[in-house]
C-alpha cells in the first residue's frame, strides 16, 4: 500500500502533533510512559476476539491465550474468589460498567441503582441503556460517596434490592467510595438480596499496590469490578478489563452455533490486540514495574500539591491520589495543558509519564498568567 505524497505529508505532520500534544497534556488519566512498537507486526493480521476468551472458538485468528492471561492478572489484583471469577478484555470502563450493571439487572430486574454526584458521564447513559431505576446520592466535598445519604436512601426501600455502583477514583476528585464500608451497611440492615459493582477505570490499575490497601475488591464486596487499560497501563489503544463472579455471568451466557463460543460479552467482534498490548505492559514490567511506576506517580503528584501550595495556589488531593485539584486557572493555561475543568476547579492528573519538570513548566505559565494567588 502506498500513499500519495501529500497524504503522506498529511499522516507525517499528525504524528507530529500528536506527539507535541502528548507532552503538554496533564489533565486526563492517561499513561504515556509504555512503549508497545514491538507489536507492530501484529498490524499485519486479523485478530478477533469474538466470544468468550475462556471458550473455544471456530475462528483461530484470535488472542484469548493471552486475554485469560490478562484477565486473571486483574483477577488476582482484585482477590477474585479463586475459580469462582470470570472477565474479558473490553474496549474500555464504560463497556464495564455497563456490563457490571447488565449482570446486576438480570440478577435483580426490580433493582434500584445508587451511585454517588461523582460518578462519571457515563453511567447516566448506561442506565438509560438498560431502562434501571436510579437514585442519586450526595458526594462529601471529597468526591466520597455520603454514607449517612446512601444509609438514609436505602432505609426508605428496603423491600427492593440495591445495586450499588461504587466509585474507586471519581473522575474529577479521585475520591474511593469504601467498598467495605458500603458492604456493611448493607450488612447492618440486614439486606441480602444486593449487588455492589465497582468502578475502577483509573484505581484498579494500582489500588493493590497502594499502602493502605483501599477497600476496592471482590474480597471487600464487590460483584463486579471495571478497569481501563489505556490509563494506568498505558495502552495506546482505548480498553479495559471487567471482572465479575462467574455465578452472575452463568445468568446471561448461551452458545451460539455461528462462533462456536458461548456470548457472554457485549461486543460481537472483539479487539484481538489490546489484550497483547496489556499483557505485554504486565510481562514486561511485572508487580514490581508497576508498583515503581505508581511510586514515582505519587511522588510527583505530592510535589505538585506542594508547588501549588507554595506559589500561593490552594490545591489538594485526596489520600494517595494522582490528582491534584486546585481553582480553575486562566483559559489559556486550561487549553495549553488539556487541565479538564469542573465546577470552577481544575486538576492535574500525575500519570506515571509526568516529571517534575512538567510541573514546574505548567506552574510557571499558571504565575505568568497573572493568576489570582487565592
Ligand atoms: C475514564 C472513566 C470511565 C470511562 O472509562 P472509559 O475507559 O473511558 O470508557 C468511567 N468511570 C471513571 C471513574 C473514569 O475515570
Amino acid at each position: 500500500m502506498m500513499l500519495s505524497l501529500p497524504d503522506q505529508m498529511q499522516l507525517d505532520q499528525f504524528l507530529a502533533q500528536v506527539r507535541h500534544l502528548a507532552g503538554l497534556e496533564l489533565g486526563y488519566p492517561v499513561a504515556f510512559d509504555l512503549d508497545f512498537s514491538a507489536l507492530t507486526p501484529f498490524l499485519t493480521v486479523s485478530l478477533n476476539n469474538a466470544g468468550d476468551p475462556f471458550e473455544p472458538m471456530t475462528y483461530q485468528l484470535n488472542s484469548h491465550e493471552f486475554e485469560r492471561e490478562v484477565v486473571s492478572f486483574f483477577a488476582e489484583l482484585a482477590r477474585a474468589p479463586e475459580d469462582q471469577w470470570w472477565g474479558y478484555v473490553t474496549n474500555g470502563s464504560t463497556e464495564g460498567n455497563l456490563y457490571g450493571l447488565y449482570l446486576a439487572r438480570e440478577l435483580f430486574p426490580d433493582g434500584m441503582v445508587y451511585f454517588s454526584q461523582d460518578s462519571h458521564y457515563s453511567v447516566s447513559k448506561n442506565l438509560h441503556f438498560l431502562n434501571m431505576r436510579h437514585i442519586m446520592i450526595r458526594s462529601q466535598d471529597s468526591g466520597e460517596i455520603d454514607y449517612d445519604d446512601l444509609r438514609e436512601t436505602l432505609r426508605i426501600r428496603r423491600d427492593v434490592p440495591p445495586i450499588i455502583f461504587a466509585n474507586v477514583g471519581t473522575t474529577m476528585k479521585e475520591a474511593r467510595d469504601d467498598v467495605g464500608r458500603i458492604q456493611s451497611i448493607l450488612d447492618d440492615m440486614a439486606i441480602e438480596n444486593r449487588y455492589i459493582h465497582v468502578d475502577a477505570a483509573l484505581c484498579g490499575g494500582y489500588a493493590a499496590y497502594l499502602e493502605p490497601r483501599p477497600s476496592w475488591d471482590f474480597e471487600d464486596g464487590a460483584d463486579s469490578i471495571a478497569i481501563s487499560g489505556h490509563k494506568f497501563f498505558a495502552s495506546p489503544i482505548p480498553c479495559g478489563v471487567v471482572l465479575a463472579r462467574r455465578s452472575h455471568v452463568e445468568r446471561i451466557g448461551h452458545s451460539v452455533a455461528y462462533i462456536g463460543s458461548m456470548d457472554t460479552t457485549i461486543s460481537g467482534s472483539r479487539n484481538g490486540l489490546t489484550p497483547l498490548v496489556l499483557w505485554y505492559a504486565i510481562r514486561a514490567l511485572g508487580h514490581e514495574g508497576m508498583k515503581r511506576r505508581i511510586e514515582h506517580a505519587l511522588d510527583t503528584a505530592a510535589y505538585t500539591e506542594e508547588q501549588l501550595n507554595k506559589a500561593g495556589i490552594k490545591a489538594w488531593r485526596n489520600p494517595n491520589a494522582l490528582t491534584v485539584i486546585f481553582p480553575q486557572p486562566p483559559r489559556a493555561v486550561c487549553e495549553k495543558w488539556q487541565l479538564a475543568t469542573a465546577n470552577g476547579n481544575s486538576h492535574i492528573i500525575c500519570m506515571p509519564h509526568i516529571t517534575r519538570e512538567k510541573i514546574d513548566e505548567v506552574l510557571n505559565d499558571i504565575l505568568a498568567s497573572g493568576a489570582e494567588a487565592s
